[in-house]
């Protein structure tokens, strides 16, 4: 299923590439980005050790001056104190602007790779090598790159895109079943708010999928990818249509946040505020009911949690109050209205709240 995908209206076009097994690809194509020059990894220890660190290897065997540069793994990485050292050993390896930094990993190396590549020398070249499937389908594409800070996650970040985005299912192998799954909850969203064809082929194939069968990703990965490329074209710096890309998102960073970011992983997160979604959209009369029993039928195939009446409590929605997307004392929610048609709504603190403890009365769609 090799095929190339053009991103295009933000700062300048570039193209994503779908690949199986084509490490040897990606080589040749960063040699014609740079005939000379240097070339620097960033990846975390355990992609590093799965992937980045023979890659760079390979490099250096075809003469290239390549380096390695290793961050621990998980959400921790994307911090200014790890971005500062990152920093410095670009300075010691003689990094300039044209050096090429390659950021090979999941999301969080990508957001930390294409934030350092923003920032350093007022920018240098960056190349996307997504290795989840939440990067493949969700994190490479669309130019936005951040940190977090202590206060809350992304307060810091750039609208930055990849010379190119290197996408190869052949990393999805070495996932687990929960990494999966957190992938697996933004293209059931994207099937949702832009593709209601995919929804057919995610049911279809929802026991091959949810078990990381990279053959039956590679048939639904360009789908869901393309869902998200259409959206940033059209609004890359997420003026209108491109918040479409936060249905279910609201309530899922409360609900990260009130568990410290353990109990729940991103994904499973969203699979709850998608639920809570589906259910608002239909006690508000927008959507029908069979389509929100059909969406959550999935995200129950797919293994994901139940919403849990402890998870609408004051204490978990007190959280949506530091939620970046809000604007002024304003917060937008989107609700769908059918397969692939969405609407926003404005709320103030109040009525949200109130929206959102009425699901408290209506915990389940039978109502
Ligand atoms: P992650 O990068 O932490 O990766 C999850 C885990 O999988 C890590 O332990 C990592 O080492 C491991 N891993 C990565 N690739 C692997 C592979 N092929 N095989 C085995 N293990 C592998 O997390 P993530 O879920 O990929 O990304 C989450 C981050 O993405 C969050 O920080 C989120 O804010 C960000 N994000 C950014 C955007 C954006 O538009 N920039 C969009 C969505 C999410």
């Amino acid at each position: 299923m090799d095929a190339k995908l053009k991103v295009d209206g933000g700062i300048h076009a570039y193209q994503i590439y779908l690949r199986h097994e084509a490490q040897i690809e990606l080589t040749e194509r960063l040699m014609s980005l740079r005939q000379s020059g240097t070339f620097v990894v960033l990846s975390d220890e355990n992609v590093a050790r799965l992937y980045a660190g023979d890659f760079v290897k390979g490099m250096t065997e075809k003469g290239m001056d390549a380096h390695l540069i290793t961050v621990g793994e998980g959400e921790r990485s994307k911090s200014l104190e790890v971005a500062t050292t990152v920093y410095e050993s670009l300075v010691q390896l003689g990094a300039d602007r044209q050096t090429v930094l390659i950021g090979f990993g999941g999301g969080v190396v990508g957001d930390l790779a294409g934030f350092v590549a923003a920032t350093y020398m007022r920018g240098m070249p960056f190349v996307q090598v997504p290795t989840t499937l939440l990067a493949q389908v969700d994190s490479s594409v669309g130019g936005k790159v951040g940190l977090n800070l202590p206060q809350g996650k992304n307060l810091v970040g750039a609208f930055y895109e990849p010379e190119f985005v290197w996408l190869d299912t052949a990393y999805l192998d070495s996932l687990s079943d929960k990494q999966i799954r957190n992938g697996f909850a933004e293209v059931v969203k994207h099937a949702l708010i832009g593709q209601p064809a995919l929804l057919d082929d995610l049911e279809a194939e929802v026991s091959e999928l949810k078990l990381g069968n990279t053959a039956a990703w590679r048939r639904r990965l360009r789908t869901a990818i393309q869902v998200k490329i259409d959206v940033v074209q059209q609004d890359f710096r997420e003026s209108g249509i491109r918040r479409s890309l936060n249905f279910g998102h609201t309530l899922a960073h409360a609900i990260e946040a009130s568990g410290d970011f353990h109990q729940f992983n991103h994904g499973e997160a969203v699979s709850l505020g998608m639920r809570a979604m589906l259910r608002l959209s239909v006690l508000k009369g927008s959507l029908n009911i069979s389509v929100a029993h059909r969406s959550e039928k999935i995200l129950d195939e797919i293994g994901f949690p139940q919403l849990e009446l402890g998870m609408l409590s004051d204490e978990t929605l007190n959280f949506i109050k530091t939620d970046k997307k809000k604007n002024g004392e304003s917060y937008r929610l989107i609700f769908l209205k059918s397969l692939g048609q969405i609407e926003e709504v404005t709320y103030t603190w109040d009525e949200l709240k109130l929206l959102f403890g009425s699901l408290r009365e209506h915990p389940t769609l039978e109502t």
